[in-house]
């Protein structure tokens, strides 16, 4: 099993973008990723790679329909299979139109090609998201006919060496100057003829049946993480090998905390009482673990403060993001005159070194103004 990012959700743009926009939308994400912006993150490092790796894709035309046509896994699949070889950004490419040239598209001997890969959507919560989850999923998929395992003929009966081709399952043919190969029209490039088709599959070789399937979600997965259940798609025509399933994974929004990448945000009010002083908040975590804030004395409303691997796990890693809280300072809206006489008080002894921001605001543009 391995987990991947769609292209397209990396650079967070619709299937249908067109040039400019896949470019602008990966200019802003480059800079936000970049690794001088971001000295030691690692997570953010990984991220600028892939979204590099995206870039490279969807900027070539070429490369873009085919990864549109064939998807992600083969081209996930051309990529480790170039992993020995040169390695570099660059060399993806290459890679990849190989490797669909002998893979895909019925290359060589007319052989059937595989089973077409199936999506399955899975909503899940933040909580679920955190912890990883094993769960099961029913689905109807295509599966080998049993009878004739998967070869479309009544058992028994024979299958014949197609007249039309000998068994190749292409014809050759003169176009122009050239001789191109094409399927067999009289056995569609399966290379025999069916005497009778097998009852149980009308001859498709392949039947419909619901499944049951196990899928491990594992811990820091994020809306757009692809989960591949390797073999679980269609069955491949004539008993040819099966497609791939991916679980596409959704996750609901939470109450309390948003989430980019591994980090965790929270926006947590305090009394400004509280802020002035310092003190303590409690949150629920992910973990089921109450989570304690220290807020120290003098904070501003908006400032954020971290706690250094209390976010959501690493994906496939080690680890866990940061927890930021976001602090919103609140003014009471009501006073009883024994608080407005003690805040009164408060105010006489106030001097413009406490609240350097506000105190004497004025008269600071004032003088910036008269300086023109
Ligand atoms: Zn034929
Ligand atoms: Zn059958």
């Amino acid at each position: 099993m391995e987990t991947e990012v769609d292209f397209y959700e990396l650079l967070e743009v619709e299937r249908t973008a067109d040039d400019k926009t896949i470019k602008s939308a990966y200019r802003k994400l480059a800079m936000k990723y970049h690794p001088d912006r971001n000295p030691g993150d690692a997570d953010s490092e990984a991220r600028f790679k892939a979204i590099s790796v995206a870039y490279d894709c969807l900027k070539d035309p070429q490369k873009r329909a085919t990864y549109d046509r064939y998807g992600h896994a083969a081209y996930a699949q051309a990529q480790q299979g170039g992993g020995g070889g040169g390695g570099g950004f660059s060399d993806i490419g290459d890679i990849f139109e190989t490797i669909f040239g002998s893979a895909f598209g019925g290359g060589a001997g007319g052989r059937p090609r595989r089973g077409a890969d199936l999506r399955y959507d899975m909503e899940i919560s933040l909580e679920e998201a955190f912890h990883g989850k094993e769960t099961e999923i029913e689905i109807e998929v295509s599966q080998t006919c049993e009878p004739c395992s998967g070869s479309g003929a009544e058992p028994g009966t024979d299958r014949t060496r197609c007249p039309t081709c000998q068994g190749h399952g292409k014809v050759r043919a003169q176009q122009g100057f050239f001789m191109v190969e094409r399927p067999c029209p009289t056995c569609h490039g399966r290379g025999e003829i069916i005497e009778k088709p097998c009852a149980a599959c009308r001859g498709e070789g392949r039947v419909d049946q619901p499944q049951r399937l196990e899928v491990t979600i594992p811990p820091g997965v994020e809306t757009g993480t692809r989960i591949r259940l390797s073999g679980k798609g269609e069955a491949g025509p004539m008993g040819a090998p099966p497609g791939d399933l991916y679980i596409f994974i959704h996750v609901r929004r939470h109450d309390v905390y948003e989430r980019e990448g591994t980090t965790l945000l929270t926006r947590v009010p305090i009394t400004f009482t509280k802020a002035a002083l310092g003190g303590t908040v409690g949150l629920p975590g992910l973990d089921g673990e109450w989570v304690t804030i220290n807020i120290p004395a003098g904070i501003q409303s908006g400032e954020q403060l971290r706690k250094r691997g209390d976010g959501m796990p690493v994906l496939q890693g080690r680890g866990r993001g940061d927890l930021v809280i976001e602090v919103k300072v609140e003014t009471p809206r009501k006073l009883s005159t024994k608080q407005k006489e003690l805040l009164r008080e408060f105010q006489q002894s106030e001097t413009d070194a406490q609240c350097p921001e506000s105190q004497g605001f004025f008269e600071r543009i004032k003088a910036g103004f008269s300086k023109l």
